[in-house]
């Protein structure tokens, strides 16, 4: 396998800009000492727009190869759409990805399939890679519909896409219960979801595709719960979001091997 495993850590409302770089320097030194190697696992964060000038302030020049992207992007390229933050300003700083279809998007911002899908693509024109964010509510999951509603939203996100522009989309599968709560799908159940997911990139790319994209699992990721999770054959990283506002913590899943 020639994927690199991504952990990224979604920071969502927290930090002030003072606090993002203490937290910041933190973490580049907890990954210098526990050895991090930046080409077999990628570290990313995802800091809210405000600080992403003090974080790329901060990484730049620090040799730790942490890459960093917004929390979210807006469909449009410029012009009266207050509020928002374009692809062009987040790669003119120096962002690699832009999550798109966050839970919290989707549930407090009403972000339908559409214009998740329209977010996709904004970040691929200004060459930033998606980190596309599914996952079911618990409903869903009690009925046993969660393989269904999961890839239902990766066919929306991924709708009118080329296999080379999927090739640069990560994927993240993040059910809805288990985000925040404390409560970790089981390795098998991230297995099982991250596996339907690249069947259905397979049957709908071809297998070079399937093969190139990086399934991540989110969902309470912690040190305690990441090498059960990346042992898995479909899961190739996390998205990391209460844990990474640690930085040993994060470090140590960031190092999990
Ligand atoms: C997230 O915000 O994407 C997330 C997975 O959060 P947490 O790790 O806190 O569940």
């Amino acid at each position: 396998m020639t994927r690199t495993p991504l952990i990224a850590g979604n920071w969502k409302m927290n930090l002030t800009y003072i606090e993002a770089q203490a937290l910041l320097e933190d973490l580049v030194e907890n990954l210098k000492e526990a050895g991090h190697k930046a080409d077999a696992v990628e570290v990313a964060v995802l800091p809210p727009f405000v600080d992403i000038r003090t974080v790329q302030t901060v990484l730049d020049g620090s040799g730790s190869g942490i890459a960093f992207g917004g929390q979210d992007i807006s469909e449009h390229e410029s012009g009266a759409y207050t509020g928002e933050v374009s692809g062009t300003m987040l790669k003119a700083l120096g962002a690699t990805y832009a999550a798109v279809g966050h839970s919290e998007r989707r549930q407090y911002h009403g972000e339908t399939e559409q214009v998740t899908n329209a977010k996709v693509k904004a970040a691929l024109a200004n060459e930033l890679s998606p980190i596309l964010c599914v996952g079911e509510p618990l409903e869903e999951r009690k009925a046993g519909k969660h393989v269904e509603y999961t890839l239902a939203q990766v066919e929306g996100g991924l709708e009118g896409l080329s296999a080379e522009e999927v090739k640069k989309v990560v994927i993240a599968y993040e059910p809805v219960w288990a985000i925040g709560t404390g409560e970790v799908a089981t390795s098998e159940d991230a297995q099982e979801v991250c596996h339907e997911i690249r069947d259905l990139l397979a049957t709908k790319f071809g297998d070079e595709v399937a093969d190139a994209v990086r399934v991540l699992y989110g969902g309470s990721v912690k040190s305690s719960s990441i090498v059960d999770l990346m042992q898995q054959a479909d899961v190739d990283g996390a998205l990391v979001g209460g844990a990474s506002l640690k930085a040993d913590e994060f470090a140590k899943i960031a190092t999990y091997n």
